[in-house]
């Protein structure tokens, strides 16, 4: 089976938390808080292997898991990170955030490594929360939660040229004749919708790929929406080939059908359906002498800069003055691969996820602020506010969460009162 694409859950490791413990000596009662920090959870990474073609191995297995870091231990002792987990894809695969689309990363060109999902970081032991004021902290920092996320793999068809039309215009036919492929040929409507490639060798010029991408339009024109989950093959190719049938064997209008197609190739990327196109006016040994059809292709489309080559692809008639003409466009067209931008940072968008928090002014009473959040309140639980490490690591989060930020959007004026889960204290800028 050609598996070109697949759902997976990702998953880094959570940090370790850190450790709560007090040093135990002979004849020393109470010694100092020794709790050591916990480990760094493992990354989730993808990297390119050349000897991989497609993305079978994901359909089979779907859950990828990287280690979470140990919780440090008692007497200073460093808890182990956990281990990365290295996903292997070919070249060409696109990561995608499966619920937008969005784009994470482009596995192709110079990109053969990223880190999708960092793992969390250790969380720190008691051991550095000991101050003056606080000699036994009985508090420790937890790690950094895992990141968790279901990505979408899509492995681009790396063709020069994609291969459109309607279905039975003697695409497939055509890929066969000119090229190593071996598609099925049919005289129905519904084919095989993996994309079909194919090497075009040329005498003393190099050679080049096709790809005929049988679902494109079948899809689209019956409103299926079958057609732009094909269209994404051809987003690489830079050069297009339109097939119509010249001859009109099943009635259909080819001028029509190449406007019907640009049309549906705008509407997906404005930027594909400006690339170098050609007409391939197929079937002309159906044609007879009518010459007719062939120059109605030509007076529509060559003013507008697509030239129309009649072919035969039965009688292989045709075939190389196309080819060449095709491998002039491609020459002239931009070399530099086409490479997706990223969209979607997971780091970003977790962390705000992962902390739901809200800021409201009370109602009651004047210059009241009150904070609520499952995520504060487990966070209040480990710090002691009594303490001056453990009340500067407090501030810190209010502002790293945004928390400092809404309060102050929200309002707040010198003086104020914040209150959270029973805890209250000034607001002093
Ligand atoms: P696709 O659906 O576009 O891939 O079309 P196919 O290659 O499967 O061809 C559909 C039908 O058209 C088949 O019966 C082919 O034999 C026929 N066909 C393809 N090319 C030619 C041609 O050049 N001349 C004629 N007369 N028939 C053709
Ligand atoms: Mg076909």
């Amino acid at each position: 089976m050609f598996a070109d694409r697949a759902k997976i859950l990702i998953r880094s490791g959570k940090g370790g938390d850190g450790h709560v413990s007090f040093r135990r000596e002979l004849y020393v009662p109470n010694g100092g808080p020794d709790g050591g920090d916990g480990g760094r959870g493992g990354d989730v990474i993808f990297e390119v292997d050349e000897g991989l073609n497609t993305l079978y191995e994901y359909r089979h297995k779907r859950k990828f898991k990287a280690q979470d870091g140990e919780e440090g231990g008692k007497r200073r002792c460093h808890g182990k990170d956990g281990s990365d987990i290295i996903l292997k894809v070919p070249e060409g695969t696109i990561i995608r955030e499966a619920e937008s689309g969005k784009v994470i990363a482009d596995m192709s060109g110079e990109n053969r490594r990223q880190v999708i999902l960092q793992g969390g970081r250790g969380g720190a032991g008691n051991m550095h929360f000991a101050t003056s004021t606080m000699q036994v902290p009985k508090y420790a920092q937890p790690g950094v939660p895992a990141q968790e996320l279901e990505v979408l793999l899509e492995l681009k068809v790396i063709a020069d040229v994609g291969l459109v039309g309607f279905p039975n215009v003697g695409k497939s036919t055509f890929l066969s004749r000119v090229t190593n492929a071996q598609p099925k040929i049919a005289n129905y409507h519904f084919t095989t919708l993996n994309p079909n490639l194919g090497v075009v060798d040329l005498n003393g010029a190099p050679g080049f790929v096709i790809a005929d991408i049988p679902g494109l339009i079948e899809g689209a024109s019956e409103g299926v929406g079958l057609g732009h989950e094909f269209l994404r093959h051809i987003e690489r190719t830079r050069v297009l080939i339109h097939i119509v049938d010249a001859a009109s064997t099943e009635g259909r209008d080819p001028v029509a059908d190449i406007y019907a197609i640009n049309k549906e190739l705008e509407a997906y990327n404005e930027e594909i359906a400006a690339r170098p196109q050609v007409i391939a006016a197929n079937k002309i040994d159906a044609l007879g002498d009518n010459e007719e059809p062939i120059q109605r292709l030509k007076d529509e489309f060559e003013p507008k800069g697509i030239k129309v080559f009649p072919i035969s692809a039965v009688a292989g008639k045709g075939l190389k003055e196309l080819l060449y003409y095709v491998r002039e466009l491609l020459d002239q067209a931009p070399q530099e691969a086409i490479v997706f931008e990223q969209e979607y940072f997971p780091g970003e968008e977790l962390v705000y996820e992962n902390l739901p928090y809200t800021v409201t002014k009370s109602e009651e009473e004047e210059g009241v602020f009150i904070v609520e959040g499952p995520r504060i309140e487990k966070m209040l639980g480990y710090t002691n506010l009594d303490s001056e490490k453990g009340f500067a690591f407090f501030q810190n989060f209010l502002k790293n969460t945004g928390i400092l930020k809404e309060l102050e959007e929200a309002g707040i004026q010198e003086g104020d009162t914040v209150r959270m889960y029973g805890l209250a204290f000034d607001y002093f800028h």
